[in-house]
């Protein structure tokens, strides 16, 4: 079953235009945007504009058109940033965060893609 979505998130209020973003791509299902604190010199976030909270939600609630759109639209910010390993960019990292675990703020689905710099470890060590 679906997650309760939250309508009033601040990534459903740019969706909606009722506060601005930096966008980067817009698509039929998907949006890229700059993060407004950035933690790398690339820090670009990629929604659906579907009310899915999360990637696992998305995953096994959206439709194919969707997961297709999203996907092809993370690929395209890389080849935007010019940041594709191989083809000239040295690399990116992408992060979805979900639920009180993950550390997720805002619960409409998102990544992250981090790039322009080494980006250290995956995760800080235990402590
Ligand atoms: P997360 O912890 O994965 O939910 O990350 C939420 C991200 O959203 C953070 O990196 C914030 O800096 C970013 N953020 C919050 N509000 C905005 C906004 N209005 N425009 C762009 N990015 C935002």
């Amino acid at each position: 079953m679906a997650k309760t979505y939250d309508p009033q998130n601040i990534f459903a209020k740019i969706l909606r235009g009722e506060i601005p973003n930096k966008t980067v791509l817009e698509t039929e299902h998907s949006l890229a945007f700059h993060d407004i604190a950035p933690q790398a010199p690339h820090h670009v976030l990629v929604i659906p504009k579907g009310a899915y909270v999360c990637y696992d939600d998305f995953a096994l609630e959206a439709s194919e058109a969707e997961i297709v759109d999203f996907t092809r639209a993370v690929g395209e910010v890389c080849r935007m940033l010019g940041v594709q390993p191989g083809e000239g960019g040295a690399g990116f990292r992408l992060i979805s965060n979900a639920g009180d675990n993950g550390l997720q703020e805002v619960p409409h689905l998102h990544v992250h893609i981090l790039a322009g710099r080494r980006l250290g470890r995956m995760l800080p060590l235990p402590e």
